[in-house]
């Protein structure tokens, strides 16, 4: 399988820069999603790689092999859509059989290879059936067999869960991973959906207004985010940025303080005094009665139950007037309710420490 690079790839359409100079790539039997907001610029990159769209400068490699100016046709990819995009009127083995016939491939030889993609995707019961009665999520693995059954170098996929329900969701996800994972197939996914990218992704590649903004696994991106744009990305709940001031290896927030450690005291000793944005975990906070010792105050304002976990909103008690409101997420099913008082104990090896101004994370080496 190829290696799929970006380099210095931008795309132009009119007066909007789409992509801005991407440097990217996706490794041999990898699987890398790209994350972001709508109009960030994920499927204009799809589109690049797939031939669909032309690139404006830059260019794009499948392993060795410079692909730029090659069509779809001669880049021997294959796409998996949000809306399945099957043959309505065809049965499951139609469709699953249409791109072999498209390339002259029939009789034992297509057979063999259907039977045994339907095999994996466990369709084989459905084989006969049209594939219009069946449910989305049956559809789409339709729609990824047809792009297996080929062989393909690479598969890209384009939010191939946006139209699935929430178990469908869950249960294609790790269906595409593992055939991912058994063909080793160089993948690139398409999401703006966090959870989705850090369920199914070795890396994720974060993007917005065009530009990338970090690519690493989904826990480096969650430990060390670059920047405070990938820091409210990555996490759900998503983490707390609250406001704060460094003062002699001291977080000092309104309402709550955190005390760095040597380490990171030293490393950001050069930010004496400097308004900064704390980054913290929902996960990282811990809450306790009000009657125990140390901590900061605060007051529940909101319970959201989540099973085995509790996600309370706390008002904290800010000096002069300046109080913030955080989020803890703690386990559950807790006894926590509204108007509760409560102390926070806040994680401060964990707490990330950001430049308020140009976003940066001061405490990830340049
Ligand atoms: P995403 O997939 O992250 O939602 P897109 O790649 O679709 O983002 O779009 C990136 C930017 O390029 C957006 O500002 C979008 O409006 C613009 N864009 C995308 N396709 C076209 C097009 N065919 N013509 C003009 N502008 C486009």
């Amino acid at each position: 399988m190829s290696s799929i690079a970006f380099a210095a790839v931008s795309k132009r359409y009119d007066d909007v820069d789409a992509v801005k100079s991407l440097d990217l790539s996706c490794e041999s039997g990898e699987m890398l999603a790209l994350l972001g907001p709508s109009g960030c610029g994920k499927s204009t990159t799809l589109k690049m790689a797939a031939g669909i769209e032309r690139i404006t400068s830059g260019e794009i490699y499948f392993g060795e092999r410079a692909v730029s100016r090659l069509t779809p046709g001669e880049r021997n990819i294959a796409m998996v859509f949000e809306d399945y995009a099957l043959y309505p009127h065809m049965t499951v083995w139609e469709n699953v059989a249409f791109p072999l016939r498209l390339r002259g491939i029939s009789g034992q030889k297509a057979a063999g290879r259907i039977g045994e993609v339907l095999q994996l995707l466990g369709l084989r019961q459905q084989a006969d059936h049209d594939v219009k009665g069946l449910s989305g999520g049956a559809q789409q693995r339709v729609a990824i067999g047809r792009a297996l059954v080929r062989d393909p170098e690479v598969i890209l996929f384009d939010e191939p869960l946006s139209h699935l329900d929430a178990d469908q969701k869950v249960q294609l996800r790790a269906e595409i991973k593992r055939l991912q994972k058994l063909r080793r197939i160089t993948s690139i996914l398409v999401t703006h959906d966090q959870t989705e990218a850090t369920a199914m992704a070795d890396r994720i590649a974060v993007m917005n207004l065009g530009e990338l903004q970090q690519v690493g696994s989904p826990q480096d991106l969650y430990e060390r985010p670059s920047n405070l744009f990938v820091a409210n990305f990555i996490g759900e709940p998503p983490m707390n940025l609250l406001v704060a001031q460094l003062n002699d290896g001291k977080l000092v927030g309104r309402g709550w303080t955190a005390a760095l450690g040597d380490r990171r005291g030293i490393q950001l000793a050069r930010h004496n005094g400097a308004a900064v944005t704390a980054g913290i975990h929902p996960e990282h906070i811990g809450v306790s009665p009000v009657t125990e010792d140390g901590g900061a105050k605060g007051v529940v304002v909101y319970r959201e139950p989540r099973g085995d976990a509790d996600v309370l909103t706390i008002r904290l008690e800010g000096v002069d007037g300046t109080a913030e409101s955080l989020v803890a997420e703690i386990g559950g099913p807790s006894s926590w309710r509204t108007g509760d008082a409560v102390r926070l104990q806040i994680d401060a090896e964990r707490v990330l420490v950001f430049d308020t101004r140009s976003g940066r994370n001061l405490a990830v080496a340049a």
